[in-house]
């Protein structure tokens, strides 16, 4: 009736999604880790999904939390809103185990969605694209999910897709010499998705998408949407196995107020790109995408390749990505980014922490974590562990 389930934390993705969808509802949080992920990791991380734009980060779907600690049981009660001291809530998402394990929680659901459609369009720049979204969001006709690649991501993503045949392939070749003769040579890829009831989500796609062509847009239609769908889930989990191969690759994200999002996209790619350059001696892939919208801001989400020094040791390697690591967390923070938006703080963003939520934020989570943890054995170390690990720590 109030659209809320009470779950225990350790539920994993599909099966909570699943659990809900046989009662006709979902929770709509879907982070690239989702087959892999419990919604107590997700909570513990204030983890951010790809509908977040319409559903929220993770701690905007959370009523109530149940905490257990090495001194007590910590629960909040579901409300819809209320006005009782500090958020509770709000202290214990965010503590990635350091207080207490987040045994049980209720969380916002709503109606499966009538509509569901994603489309591909292809934007003339990464700037205008951004500003074309930003203009959706003013007019309140924001798309539930967005996915804005840059144009050497753009690149990546149409030479790893499957050589098409016959009808297909001429007309891909209509549609290259057709976007040259507009003057788009170099375009950049955009996934959109409505979802939501029938009515109000077609709404939102016709005004969204008339914004979109109107900067330049060229939409592809809802077949590459779909096959995006359909993969979403199978890249992210390569890291380790490049790794493995003497390739550093690793994704950086932060988030920025909508003033400093394409300042902080160049002096990224331009950070990146050199230090990446310098530590091992090859050229690095940095690509980039905005990947969650907010009123105010957006994420942007790069993504790094580089072949580790010739010759490297696995140590040497990870010196390697930690200095290149250092280098974008530090050009994240002095472009006045968040040194994380979803990934979270764990040993590596530790160095920057107090930057973020000043040494008086670091002083009072350290008392909350001394009183709720003693003998400090819950996650020792991580988030605002005392000995803070320099940046590259692993
Ligand atoms: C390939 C890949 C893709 C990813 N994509 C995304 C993405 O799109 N969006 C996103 O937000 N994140 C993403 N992540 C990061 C991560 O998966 C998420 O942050 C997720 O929320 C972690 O959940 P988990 O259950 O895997 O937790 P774990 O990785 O097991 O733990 C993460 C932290 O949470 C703590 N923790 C876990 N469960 C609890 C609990 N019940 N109570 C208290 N503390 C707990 C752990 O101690 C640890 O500090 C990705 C990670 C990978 C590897």
């Amino acid at each position: 009736v109030s659209g809320t389930s009470e779950f225990e934390a350790g539920i994993f993705g599909p099966d909570l999604e699943e659990a809900l969808r046989a009662c006709g509802f979902a929770l709509g949080h879907h982070p690239d880790s989702f087959m892999y992920s419990t919604l107590g990791g997700w909570l513990a991380t204030r983890s951010a999904g790809t509908h977040s734009n319409i559903y929220g980060k993770i701690e905007d779907m959370v009523l109530a939390l149940r905490l257990a600690t090495p001194t007590g049981v910590l629960t909040t009660r579901p409300r819809p809103a209320a006005s009782t001291g500090p958020d509770l809530n709000r202290l214990i998402t965010g503590s990635e185990g350091t207080l207490g394990v987040i045994t049980q929680a209720t969380m916002r659901v709503h109606p499966l969605p009538e509509w569901v459609e994603y489309r591909m369009v292809l934007m003339p720049s990464f700037e205008s694209g951004c500003e074309a979204l930003q203009k959706c969001v003013r007019k309140e006709v924001m798309p539930s999910m967005a996915r804005l690649s840059d144009e050497l991501e753009t690149e990546l993503i149409f030479a790893s897709k499957h050589p098409s045949h016959g009808a297909a392939k001429w007309l891909g070749k209509i549609i290259k010499h057709w976007l040259r003769f507009r003057g788009m040579t170099r375009p950049c890829a955009l996934f959109v998705g409505f979802e939501g009831p029938r009515r109000a989500t077609r709404f939102v796609r016709d005004e969204s998408m008339s914004i979109l062509r109107r900067a330049g847009g060229f939409d592809l239609g809802t077949g590459p949407g779909q096959k995006w769908t359909l993969s979403r889930y199978d890249v992210p989990y390569l890291r380790d196995c490049m790794m493995d191969y003497g390739v550093i690759c690793d994704s950086f994200e932060t988030a920025a107020l909508w003033s400093d999002v394409i300042p902080l996209y160049r002096s990224a790619k331009e950070t990146i790109g050199r230090v990446g350059r310098e530590v091992t001696g090859y050229p690095a892939y940095v690509g980039c995408h905005i990947s969650h919208l907010y009123r105010t801001g957006a994420c942007l989400y790069f993504t790094v390749g580089v072949q580790a020094r010739e010759g490297s040791r696995p140590l040497e390697l990870l010196e390697q990505y930690g200095t290149i690591k250092a280098a974008a967390t530090t050009c994240f923070v002095e472009s006045r980014g968040a040194v994380s938006h979803h990934h979270a703080i764990g040993l590596e963003h530790q160095a920057w922490i107090a930057q973020e939520m000043s040494p008086g934020g670091v002083d009072s989570v350290r008392a909350l974590k001394r009183h709720l943890d003693p003998s400090n054995v819950m996650n020792p170390g991580t988030l605002v562990g005392g000995e803070a690990a320099g940046p590259g720590h692993r």
